[in-house]
């Protein structure tokens, strides 16, 4: 007869720490995948720079930018850049493209703070920015911390500026203010979520006026003529400019045991480095092997670099087409991993979550059969075959997952890309990373589970 605590084992569901179900030599791999990881976090903190660091380091891993109508075959590698902000990557397989692709899909855009068109003002001698926040955030937290500001300026000659300031060591950074807690009595009777409002976030970039004795909104122009000297723009530039407002934190290790990374954006690099990694590290995959890293995720997917665009359709109709396929045939035979992140159980905050069906930091990926809010709204909810089917994948690898679910029953809600590949007559589930704190501008996550999405993406692309 078996003992209670051996049926128990047997036949209970319950996720473990990782560190007790992988070897010590996995953990010390773990750590150094993430420092990788951190450098990644460093240096492209938007959609762009994700862009351009993820082709340029796909381009020494070997893949040569794709050509529409090119005849490809078993082993290539391709990229595909789309106007700057998203990247897809392919690993032709072996087989035909009639059994379909396997994708990972994840997002380079995170929750920040954007530049109005015409954002610089003067008020009693300090110069600023207005902001108009991009996806969603607690306002209050953005006030008071350092900010860097990154993105482009395209000149009335069709030239391109590329701006990255506040992230150099000795460069200027820039705050947005908040009322002192002396003379916080007025502003402390708002609720949290109004605390700070969208019309407060206006970033403080100068102070010191153009010296003349006449003459009014001198501060300003004093930025204009910096501004000027060091990228040759006009106040007019700022039309047609895309410039993000992000933190200017550098990613660190949390912990004596330094088992976490506090960062600024983990939501969704820690999905799309390791969807990345996985696509450079396959080789010759049976099926064909297509990450795509996406932009616009966190405004709701829309717009042509956004995955409600046909841009990844198109794409693969593409390579389709070579074969002699339609791209229906294709996408109904393809799997989806929708890479994105879940909220990792708080203790301190428990009571949004429901124990038995939340993430928790450590245990590993995060598998999230739905999304949605208010009855699983908006979602495209993965089928009980297609869950069945990771989980043996991931068991098959000794990749260490969990399941979760966002928050409790009407506590909340979210969504992500998953529904759109879904659409396109793909199954699709979330697999993902925990994150803690999520869309704050320092967010939280194991570095265990960032390990183990990268095998579980890699498992996924060699199946
Ligand atoms: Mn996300
Ligand atoms: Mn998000």
């Amino acid at each position: 007869m078996p003992t209670v605590d051996e049926l128990k084992n047997e036949l209970f569901y319950k996720p473990k720490h990782a560190v007790n179900l992988v070897t010590e030599d996995e953990v010390a791999k773990a750590d150094e995948f993430c420092e990788g990881y951190k450098a990644f976090l460093d240096e492209a903190k938007t959609e762009r720079e994700a862009t351009e660091r993820v082709k340029a380091d796909a381009i020494k891993s070997g893949f040569q930018e794709f050509v529409a109508g090119k005849e490809y075959k078993a082993g290539d590698k391709i990229y595909f850049v789309n106007r700057g902000k998203s990247i897809v990557l392919a690993v032709i397989g072996e087989k035909s493209l009639k059994e379909g692709v396997k994708i990972a899909a994840a997002h380079i855009d995170s929750p920040r703070l954007d530049l109005k068109p015409n954002p610089l003002y003067e008020s009693d001698e300090l110069a600023l920015f207005k902001t108009h926040y991009y996806g969603g955030i607690k306002k209050y937290q953005w006030v008071a911390i350092p900010l860097a500001l990154h993105g482009v300026v395209i000149k009335n000659d069709g030239s391109k500026v590329e701006v990255k300031i506040g992230e150099a060591e000795g460069e200027p950074k820039f705050v947005i203010s908040d009322i002192l807690p002396h003379l916080g009595a007025e502003q402390g009777k708002r609720t949290l979520s109004e605390g700070i409002q969208g019309e407060e976030l206006n970033v403080i970039v100068g102070s010191r006026p153009f010296k003349s004795d006449e003459g009014s909104e001198l501060v300003k122009l004093n930025i204009l003529k910096l501004l000027n000297e060091k990228y040759d723009i006009k106040e007019a530039d700022f039309l047609s400019a895309e410039l993000e407002v992000v933190p200017a934190f550098k990613s660190d290790d949390i912990g004596f045991d330094r088992g976490l990374i506090g960062s600024y954006g983990h939501d969704d690099r820690v999905c799309a480095y390791p969807a990345a990694m996985a696509a450079f590290n396959v080789e010759n995959p049976q099926y064909t092997a297509i990450t795509v890293l996406t932009d616009k995720e966190e405004t709701g997917s829309d717009g042509n670099t956004g995955l409600q665009s046909d841009y990844l359709k198109n794409f693969i109709a593409y390579l389709a087409k070579t074969q002699g396929l339609e791209v229906y045939e294709v996408l109904s035979k393809s799997e989806c991993l929708s890479a994105d992140v879940n909220s990792a159980y708080d203790p301190t905050f428990n009571s949004v979550f429901e124990k038995n069906n939340t993430s928790y930091l450590n245990k590993g990926v995060v598998i999230t059969k739905y999304t949605g809010a208010r009855g699983k709204g908006g979602t495209s909810d993965a089928s009980a075959e297609y869950m069945g089917k990771i989980r043996r994948l991931l068991d098959e690898d000794g990749v260490v997952w969990q399941i979760g679910e966002l928050g409790k029953v009407d506590a909340g809600g979210g969504g992500t890309v998953a529904k759109y590949i879904a659409n396109m007559d793909v199954d699709v589930v979330d697999l993902g990373v925990p994150v803690l704190s999520m869309h704050a501008p320092y967010e939280v996550v194991s570095k265990l589970d960032v390990y183990m999405a990268y095998r579980a993406f890699l498992k996924f692309f060699k199946q």
